[in-house]
């Protein structure tokens, strides 16, 4: 069976909820899923909603090195370089496509921890680019959307969708 949502699945398009602290047993097992998912998938980042959880939380592991895969609840971008860089990105739910996006090269996240501390980090290039990617799945976004860099609705809404079973699970 597939466990990554994919496009053109509608479900993408959600807007994911803020988690609520004490973390109860499902979504701790959730997170442990994503990881999971994320190392089998060899992707450097995932987010909730690919896996069928509408939720803000995403995983991220840009070293690649599949040993320090830190979580993020209820991420937000606080602050952002005036640089930016446009490069192509991949996303394990648009398998063989891409986008061309533009992203700040250093970004600044305020987000919680498992315990739900409250945390603020800087992230650089390939990891910032990661954040701000996965911060678009949060919103419903998909790099596949950008056009020479920038975010395009025409392209966005030019896309097929289609509804799945992945649609009910974050409610049952
Ligand atoms: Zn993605």
């Amino acid at each position: 069976m597939d466990e990554i949502v994919k496009y053109p699945d509608v479900f993408l398009r959600h807007k994911s909820k803020e988690v609520e602290f004490p973390l109860d047993d499902k979504t701790e097992r959730l997170i442990k899923w994503m990881i999971k998912q994320m190392y089998k998938n060899y992707g450097i980042g995932l987010a909730a909603i690919q896996v069928g959880y509408e939720r803000r939380i995403f995983v991220m592991d840009s070293t690649r090195a599949g040993q320090s895969p830190e979580v993020f609840i209820n991420p937000v971008i606080v602050g952002h370089s005036d640089e930016s860089l446009t490069d192509f990105e991949g996303c394990l739910s648009a398998p063989g496509k891409r986008g061309e996006v533009r992203r700040y090269l250093r970004i600044i996240l305020k987000y919680q921890d498992e315990k739900g501390e409250k945390h603020t980090k800087t992230f650089y290039n390939l990891a910032a680019r990661c954040v701000q990617h996965e911060m678009d799945h949060l919103e419903g976004k998909l790099c596949i959307d950008y056009e020479k860099g920038e975010y395009s609705r025409d392209k966005h809404k030019s896309q097929t969708m289609v509804e799945s079973d992945f649609r009910a699970k974050s409610d049952t």
